[in-house]
């Protein structure tokens, strides 16, 4: 990998971020070390020192320091990313968010909330029960609202609620050069100027560090929960477009395969039967779901599904949902020192039950032990590899089977990542999957925002030929 970044003078800017920060500035090797990975299967990259701002202006000093001195900045967020986005790859300063962590207005009447960047969703979504309204985007982990923002994430709730790219309402951003700049307003719709907001959100740290967040908030929905097993994973993806397409709330959907419904049913009661499966989550209240419920019920039958198990509590739907939760970590715990490495493509609804089967052939022919979750109503899924990480042949198999989902995802019209981001590990798949051309305009972009490439080099953007302007 081209990890060229401008000359630069590390150890003056250590010196002055330490002098200026004190005992927020830390070159030890323990933090570093905690700061050089996140979630994903990237090999760790130590940055040279770790800072933690308490505010914008501080962020827009911190810039301002990298930027005479010519050093990368990477901000870290709750370090959960699945691609290797905060991974310090060419050293520099690792900008930790985590002392940005108030929740600065929370706005009941306008439905909005107003956070630092480094507040954690679960943590806000806490602060916001009294309210009846929640934050609905929920990557799984307890991710920072600014590495959500960052990584454009997603998650269960997207089909019911979208995205961050639907959520995020406004932003201020520290540019490259310490200037501090606030995107987008309070009002729900704008239709003024460039769309700077969405510029930023998915640009994972590389045109500048999200500070402060302006998200839009909806009121708890009524939710009913149900599982059904299906006979064949075609059937369970089919059976989820049908019910899209007639309209019906779904507030959740989440397909697991018949190995991972196997793990789970090693680890706990909820006694799956052994096939495809879906988990279900409904919204309206009592009267419309129990409208619904036949004509779900029926969609399900014709696609070979076995009749829906309601959870008759919360306590119950609570735990179906955690399952899903924690289910890989199941998977993966039964091969001691596995490493998880999950893929992440999107691909058109109709393209989706191929794109599923296609994969399940691939990991089937495979000896590597492999799981298929998926967001499936918006398109989405994961196959995820338990690897040994020692074994580099293994390693070679899963790069070789990973590409293979990525690619044809694109040849139908699809995504490399619907939710996790480019960080390292889709770089590669830029070009393919946007153009040539396109690919060049984000370049001009990162080398408009951010001329020196110190905010998190060698993420995103594609490598090239020529050092001299590898952004
Ligand atoms: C068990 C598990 C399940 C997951 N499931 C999902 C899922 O369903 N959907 C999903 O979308 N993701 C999922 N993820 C991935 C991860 O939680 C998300 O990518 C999340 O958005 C990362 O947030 P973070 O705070 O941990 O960011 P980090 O990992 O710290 O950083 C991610 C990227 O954002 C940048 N960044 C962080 N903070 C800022 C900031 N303030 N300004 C500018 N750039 C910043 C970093 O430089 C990096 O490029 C999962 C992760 C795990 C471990």
């Amino acid at each position: 990998m081209n990890q060229h970044v401008a000359s630069g003078g590390t150890a003056e800017a250590i010196a002055a971020l330490v002098s200026r920060f004190g005992d927020r500035a830390l070159t030890g090797l323990s933090v570093r070390d905690l700061h050089a990975h996140d979630e994903s299967h990237h090999p760790a990259s130590r940055p040279d020192i770790v800072v933690f701002p308490n505010s914008t202006e501080e962020v827009a000093e911190i810039a301002a320091i990298a930027n005479r001195y010519r050093v990368p900045i990477v901000p870290f967020g709750a370090g959960s990313g699945l691609e290797g986005g905060a991974i310090p790859v060419a050293g520099g300063i690792s900008l930790d968010t985590s002392r940005l962590d108030r929740i600065l207005d929370i706005r009941p009447d306008d439905m909005i909330v107003r956070v630092e960047a480094g507040v954690r969703r679960q943590e806000m979504n806490r602060q916001l029960r009294d309210t009846g309204l929640f934050f609905p985007v929920d990557p799984g982990a307890d991710a920072s609202i600014g590495g959500m923002v960052s990584t454009g994430a997603s998650g269960t709730n997207a089909v019911r609620f979208g995205v961050m790219r639907e959520n995020v309402l406004g932003l201020t951003v520290v540019t490259a050069d310490g200037r501090i700049v606030r995107t987008g307003s309070l009002a729900r719709k704008s239709s003024s100027g460039y769309d700077l907001t969405r510029l930023f959100v998915g640009s994972e740290g590389t045109l500048g560090i999200v500070t402060e967040v302006i998200l839009r908030l909806h009121p708890i929905p009524d939710a009913v929960s149900a599982i059904a097993g299906f006979q064949t994973l075609a059937g369970a993806v089919s059976a989820v477009i049908d019910i899209k397409r007639a309209g019906l709330s779904i507030g959740r959907v989440e397909l697991l395969d018949e190995a991972l419904v196997a793990v789970i049913n090693r680890h706990e009661t909820l006694a799956l039967a052994p096939l495809p499966t879906l988990f279900f989550e409904f919204h309206g209240n009592p009267e419309s779901i129990a409208t619904l419920s036949d004509v779900i019920a029926a969609i399900v039958a014709d696609h070979g599904g076995t009749p829906l198990r309601w959870a008759k509590n919360a306590d119950e739907a609570r735990r179906i949902w955690e399952t899903r939760r924690v289910g890989l970590g199941w998977a993966k715990a039964e091969r001691p020192g596995a490493q998880s490495w999950p893929t992440d493509v999107c691909v058109p609804l109709s393209s989706l039950a191929d794109a599923v089967l296609d994969t399940h052939a691939d990991i089937r022919a495979s000896q590597i032990p492999a799981y298929i979750v998926g967001h499936v109503g918006d398109g989405n899924f994961h196959c995820v590899f338990m690897s040994d990480p020692d074994d580099a042949q293994e390693q070679a198999e899963v790069h070789r089977l990973a590409g293979r989902i990525v690619v044809r995802a694109l040849a139908v019209g699809g995504t490399a990542t619907g939710e996790h981001g480019v960080g390292l590990g889709k770089r590669a798949f830029q070009e393919a999957e946007h153009g040539a051309e396109a690919v060049a305009l984000m370049r001009t972009l990162k080398v408009a925002l951010d001329p020196l490439n110190i905010l998190n080099p060698g993420k995103i953007l594609p490598e090239l030929a020529d050092p001299e302007h590898s952004n």
